[in-house]
């Protein structure tokens, strides 16, 4: 038997940036399980998004922790994750999406968000690839960007290595053993490990890592598709986005263009095929409002999973009936943009039982017994 302080479930760039947290602080003995390969879940899947724009000021909180905590990634980290503050551009195509982001700008802004409202004219004038036709209007916040999700991770793996933390990868955690109120230990394909605690950090696996605890989360997982083109120039700056268009896109540093939209009919579940239909609808949506893309070759598409929570926020803390469980899931999306301020407030949490940048005190489950207010900005 070997003896673990804290066991990490799961080698995305959450559990990742717990374990660089946690260790950088100061606790020894800790262990990270990946049954499959580090970046391998949702993170090496996803946009690279970091954006700060939200509806619910928990979520404005976490990202804005997290953009400052991006902007020294190289310098604390000493890795370059292609980070780039090129701005989020969300469009505004209808009256009442319209007053939901006024309402959210001044939200934001009471915040200390910079961000700015923009007239169509203005957008067609500073983003002359946009075709903003049928905009009413949008917003724009500089100091949103994105980042290369595979880097980040790999970066927070590195360097929780260098200070001490174990890394099992192609093991997976197969069942905890509980005593009580507690988890005792975690057996693995690697054997049993005694425990003082568990974070669970496993993404779209999220609810039956729950079970195995005895105990459960309101999380479900649905698949996510995304694609890329063939490189051109690079002239496109922000990641621009809307939710009643349902869509995001960005350039790639190496000039690819990355873009997605969610599927109102996905059903529930783990499902790594993609369809052509999905390639259909999104080039038909999207060469409508940015031409530029007619007749650029799709090189590669694939998918991914959200964790979607009831709120679509994330759920940060405890287990419901188990003392040294600790949940980091449900990201809803946006999971890899706000891995820095949860790995820093989880591990806070963990070694001080309070955390000192965010309170993420509103992200516990708790919040479900009561009534939530959910988060719009969601693609
Ligand atoms: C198409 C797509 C686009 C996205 N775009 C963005 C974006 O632009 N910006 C953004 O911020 N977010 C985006 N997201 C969401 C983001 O990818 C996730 O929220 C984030 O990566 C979650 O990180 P994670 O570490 O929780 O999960 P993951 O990266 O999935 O890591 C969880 C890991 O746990 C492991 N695991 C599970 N069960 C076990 C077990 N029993 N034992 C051992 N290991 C286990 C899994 O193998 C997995 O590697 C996108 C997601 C998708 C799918």
């Amino acid at each position: 038997m070997k003896h673990s302080s804290v066991a990490i479930i799961g080698g995305g760039i959450i559990g990742a940036s717990v374990a660089y947290h946690l260790a950088r602080m100061g606790t020894k003995g800790i262990v990270l399980f990946e049954k499959g390969y580090i970046s391998g879940g949702a993170t090496g899947r996803c946009g690279g998004g970091i954006r700060q724009q939200w509806s619910t000021r928990g979520n404005v909180r976490l990202a804005m922790r997290s953009v400052k905590k991006f902007e020294r990634f190289l310098q604390e980290l000493g890795w370059d994750i292609e980070y780039k503050q090129g701005g989020y551009l969300l469009l505004a195509y209808n009256e009442e999406e319209a007053k939901t982001f006024e309402e959210n700008v001044k939200m934001q802004r009471e915040e200390g968000l910079d961000v700015e409202i923009l007239s169509p004219k203005q957008i067609e004038r500073r983003f002359p690839y946009v075709n903003a036709k049928s905009v009413l209007l949008a917003t724009f916040c500089p100091t949103d960007g994105h980042g290369n999700p595979h880097l980040a991770n790999f970066a927070y793996i590195h360097k929780a290595k260098e200070l001490g933390v174990k890394v099992y990868t192609h093991t997976k955690v197969k069942a905890l053993e509980r005593k009580a109120n507690n988890i005792i230990g975690v057996h693995t394909d690697l054997g049993y490990f005694s425990c003082e605690v568990v974070v669970n950090a496993s993404g779209a696996w999220s609810k039956e890592v729950a079970r195995m605890a005895g105990t459960d989360l309101p999380t479900t997982s649905f698949r996510h598709q995304i694609l890329v083109t063939e490189p051109v120039e690079n002239f496109m700056d922000p990641l621009v986005m809307s939710f009643s268009k349902n869509f995001y896109i960005r350039q790639t540093l190496h000039g690819s263009f990355l873009m997605g939209q969610g599927d109102p009919q996905e059903k529930p579940g783990i499902n790594y095929n993609v369809t052509l239909d999905f390639e259909r609808k999104i080039a038909e949506k999207l060469t409508a409002i940015f031409p530029f893309l007619e007749g650029l070759r799709i090189v590669r598409h694939w998918s991914g999973h959200y964790n979607m929570s009831p709120d679509a926020q994330p759920i940060i803390g405890k287990a419901r009936s188990v003392e040294n469980l600790f949940h980091a899931v449900g990201f809803s999306g946006h999971g890899f943009m706000l891995a820095p301020a949860v790995g820093e407030a989880l591990a806070e949490m963990i070694v001080h039982g309070k955390t000192s940048h965010v309170d993420i005190s509103d992200l516990g489950l708790e919040r479900f017994e009561r009534e939530v207010v959910r988060e719009k900005n969601v693609v």
